[in-house]
């Protein structure tokens, strides 16, 4: 699934298409296309693994779920979703989620909750994490209320990292450490932009997908703890289960 720092990606690539007039929506997407027709796209936005289109009165969100794609100027041989004519340029969404929301962004979205975000604000993730006390940790990194963009890869990354055990209860994990995770959530996706852009990330995968601790020399775990049944790699013995 495309995380938080992708999404950026996609969004500074789009953003040639703003102030661009649509002339036509197509596409099997169930939204009312024809509201898309001659109009001027006015931002283009994103919070977290969410992609948002601003018109005047309304905007598309896009999420590209677990294998959504997207392609400039071309076209893929599976369904089109959505696809956005413009004068000389084509932009065209697959395997996605769209929706149209009336308004603005800025009347829905809690921008702070977004770890790659300006307004992100780690006081508030911090005292949401410590209301939700019996919740396991690897549960709580994929909330998109506390960090809207943080995936799998991410939550894998940061836990070994910062040596906490998945399963650890978010109750039993000190202060001190709460905060340097989610300090760790923040710099790890603008590192995971940075590899990402330079076609880098995965050779710096240090758990996610890993069979061995680079830290212990002895086997990792894969499992699929908490409720979300994610795919989790970590090491028994340094990362600790408080
Ligand atoms: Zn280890």
């Amino acid at each position: 699934m495309p995380e938080g720092p992708s999404i950026v990606i996609l969004r500074e690539e789009i953003a040639r298409f703003k102030r661009k007039k649509v002339i036509k929506a197509i596409g099997n997407s169930k939204i009312d296309l024809k509201r898309l027709e001659n109009k001027t796209i006015r931002d283009i936005k994103s919070w977290g693994k969410h992609l948002l289109i601003c018109f005047d009165g309304f905007f598309i969100r896009i999420h590209l779920l677990m294998f959504g794609t997207y392609r400039i100027n071309e076209r893929k041989t599976t369904s089109l979703r959505l696809g956005l004519i413009f004068k000389n340029d084509e932009l065209n969404f697959y395997t996605c989620a769209v929706l149209l929301t009336e308004g603005q962004p800025d009347d829905t979205y809690d921008w702070s909750a977004d770890v790659m975000n300006d307004a992100w604000d780690s006081k508030k993730a911090i005292k949401k994490l410590k209301k939700q006390p019996g919740e396991l940790v690897c549960d709580a990194l994929l909330d998109q209320d506390i960090f809207a963009g943080v995936g799998n890869i991410i939550k894998n990354e940061i836990l070994f990292i910062t040596h906490i055990h998945p399963e650890s209860k978010l109750g039993n994990i000190p202060l001190a450490k709460l905060k340097e995770l989610v300090d760790e959530a923040v710099s790890y996706s603008f590192q995971f932009l940075k590899w990402k852009k330079a076609f880098v990330l995965r050779k710096h995968w240090l758990a996610h997908t890993k069979k061995t601790c680079p830290r212990c020399n002895i086997p990792l775990h894969k499992a699929y703890p908490g409720t979300r049944k994610r795919r989790s790699f970590f090491c028994n013995n340094c990362q600790v289960k408080y």
